[in-house]
């Protein structure tokens, strides 16, 4: 990531906190962990920007967490023109597919694989194991 780009987002954005880890991520209200180098990092922090400039929180269901990662895209879409980055659709959709992914994987019953729904709580109930019948 370029120095430069780093520095302006910080001047741009002096109330939100920017901290070094493992991988990109935002935690309400304001913090943003900046991942390891990689070829698309500006966009992958431009994201993360995108959640704190909606202030999306960290709770809710995974149907309403997905419409986040989306918004959290079209924000940095509309944000990467004044940073002269390159935005890349192509990135976006590897990046919402393996969301996908990984909710269609967390949703199932460990017990009888069966796709579980979600209640606003976050919780999972299964409609076979749990006896919704
Ligand atoms: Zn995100
Ligand atoms: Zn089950």
């Amino acid at each position: 990531m370029d120095a430069k780009f780093l520095t302006r987002i910080k001047q741009d954005y002096p109330t939100l906190k920017f901290t070094q880890g493992k991988r990109f991520s935002f935690r309400a209200p304001r913090t943003i962990t900046i991942g390891p180098a990689e070829e698309n990092d500006s966009l992958l922090l431009l994201h993360e920007l995108g959640h704190a400039l909606l202030n999306h929180q960290d709770f809710g269901t995974d149907v309403e967490r997905l419409k986040m990662e989306r918004a959290a895209w079209e924000k940095a879409r509309e944000l990467a023109p004044g940073y002269r980055i390159v935005f890349d659709d192509n990135l976006v959709e590897n990046e919402l597919d393996s969301y996908r992914d990984w909710l269609n994987k967390k949703s199932q019953c460990p017990k009888c694989h069966l796709t579980r729904f979600q209640t606003p709580d976050g919780k999972y109930h299964c409609p076979k194991c749990e006896n919704f019948t």
